[in-house]
């Protein structure tokens, strides 16, 4: 909900003195390896109980400094969300669907004891970091600047109890195409052993300790060959990727996602799911077991499985691997065609009828 009593922020702005030249900005931007490249500044607000959110701060690019104690180190209170700013062809920078980011932060922050930012207060901050950093956009086809807006407990106190200092900040790192050359299929390894999340847990807000928690899953995915780790919850529904919400495509052209209160709603499955409603697809968000989808692929019931998130956009599932089979997933040209259509719109090369993007 706007807040029409709120006052704008007023950032202080301090300049990196050494930030890059446009040379080598250029350079670096050629072809960015995901997440490896930050630009010049970040922004820095305070939270504080007695103080809510202050000294907001434009400030350049550099280490925190953190008092060994600060309860983020200890016990994880932190949350962040991802997003893009994507370059046009006439210049100007534009982010996709900024609100929603802005409001599952705060349903992060909900979860995990920490602040609400304001809405406006996370596309503001937005805006102003582009607002110094808008070169390191980059203009190159599927190129874009990530933008990682985070939030954490900075107070140094030991007890368990909510942090009553907290820090909320934002770094920009320039991106290329995830998969190089085109969306190829990627495969996933049924998790058995590990569960992300649990029944009341944290899997809806995307906070740290849930990233932590996949990376053994992970490990032992690549040791499997594959790709990308899939998820179950108790019942064995399937719940999500690491980073990427599922989403099937049956014969009858119905598309169906699973809809829990344990997985992260992705905004790219949201965004795609009403592009294909759009065109006529009826959307089923329910509960879809392990066993109907190994069923339905085997049937030809199911005849597309894909994966949805803002780092990769689409990526095709072309091999589900268990611990006693390996089942050849089937692929279609639907992935493709709403990949297609959502980046055409992101980078103003379609009509964006929905009212997605925000000026930057
Ligand atoms: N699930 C998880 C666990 C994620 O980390 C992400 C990435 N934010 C997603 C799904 C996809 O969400 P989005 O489309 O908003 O990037």
């Amino acid at each position: 909900e706007p807040d029409a009593g709120l006052a704008p922020l007023e950032f202080t702005i301090t300049r990196n003195l050494a930030a890059k030249s446009a040379a080598e900005r250029e350079q670096l931007l050629v072809d960015p390896a995901f997440g490896t490249t930050f630009t010049d500044h970040m922004i820095d607000i305070c939270w504080s109980v007695r103080g809510g959110w202050h000294r907001p701060r434009v400030q350049p690019y550099g280490p925190l400094s953190l008092d060994p104690a600060a309860a983020v180190l200890h016990y994880g209170q932190e949350i962040f969300e991802g997003i893009k700013a994507y370059r046009h062809a006439d210049g100007s920078v534009w982010t996709f669907r900024p609100d929603q980011n802005g409001r599952r932060l705060q349903r992060s922050a909900r979860r995990l004891a920490l602040p609400e930012l304001p809405v406006e207060y996370f596309i503001e901050s937005l805006k102003a970091l582009i607002a110094v950093d808008g070169a390191w956009v980059p203009s190159g086809a599927d190129q874009s600047l990530y933008l990682r807006p985070f939030m954490f407990a900075k107070e140094a106190f030991l007890g368990v109890r909510p942090a009553n200092k907290v820090g909320y900040y934002v770094i920009a790192s320039p991106v290329g195409a995830y998969f190089k050359g085109g969306a190829k299929p990627v495969s996933i390894w049924l998790s058995e052993d590990y569960a992300r999340a649990g029944k009341g847990g944290t899997g809806a807000a995307k906070t740290g300790g849930n990233y932590a928690a996949s990376l053994l899953p992970q490990a032992e995915a690549y040791e499997q060959g594959c790709d990308q780790v899939v998820f179950l919850d108790q019942d064995r529904n399937v719940e999500e990727l690491g980073g990427m919400n599922v989403v099937f495509v049956y014969k009858d052209g119905t598309i169906v996602t699973p809809q829990s209160d344990s997985i992260l709603e992705g905004i790219t499955r949201d965004s795609i799911l009403q592009l294909a409603a759009d065109r006529g697809h009826k959307i089923e968000g329910r509960a879809v077991s392990i066993d109907e989808w190994r069923s339905g692929v085997a049937s030809g019931e199911i005849v597309e499985v894909f994966a949805c998130g803002t780092a990769a956009v689409v990526a095709p599932i072309g091999v589900l691997k268990g611990r006693d089979f390996v089942d050849e997933q089937p692929l279609g040209p639907l992935a493709q065609s709403l990949r297609d259509e959502l980046t055409d719109i992101q980078y103003g090369r379609r009509e964006d009828t929905h009212g997605w993007l925000v000026r930057l």
